[in-house]
């Protein structure tokens, strides 16, 4: 599982890097440390630097420990996820309109009606 993972990472980031090499760098850096487990939650900083940060909880809801499953779990995120999912709906709406494919559309638009 782990191997395809990382075939897959790669194969993405080599198509990445053809499209776009400047912001590039960054973006492979937060898959990797997505993967990883090394994303820089509060629980991770706490871990490592002590002294800096006197406590490992969420910052956005103050109630949880953050890990980093909680930085996609934490429900303050719910609204932004929301808006993502609604922006990245629309693009998709629209290149399929702008592809004429009437029957993905249709698709689409079943699906998307709740
Ligand atoms: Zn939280």
């Amino acid at each position: 599982m782990k191997v395809l993972t990382l075939q897959i990472l790669v194969k993405a980031n080599k198509l990445l890097i053809k499209k776009d090499k400047i912001n590039t760098s960054s973006l492979l850096a937060f898959r990797f440390k997505l993967l990883s487990g090394t994303l820089p939650s509060r629980q991770l900083l706490y871990d490592r630097y002590p002294s800096t940060y006197t406590d490992n909880l969420c910052l956005r809801c103050l109630t949880a420990v953050e890990i980093q499953s909680h930085i996609f779990d934490c429900y303050k995120n719910f609204a932004t996820y929301n808006e993502m999912e609604n922006k990245i709906r629309t693009s998709l709406i629209k290149l399929v309109r702008k592809n004429n494919n009437k029957k993905l559309l249709t698709e689409i638009e079943k699906r998307t009606q709740n």
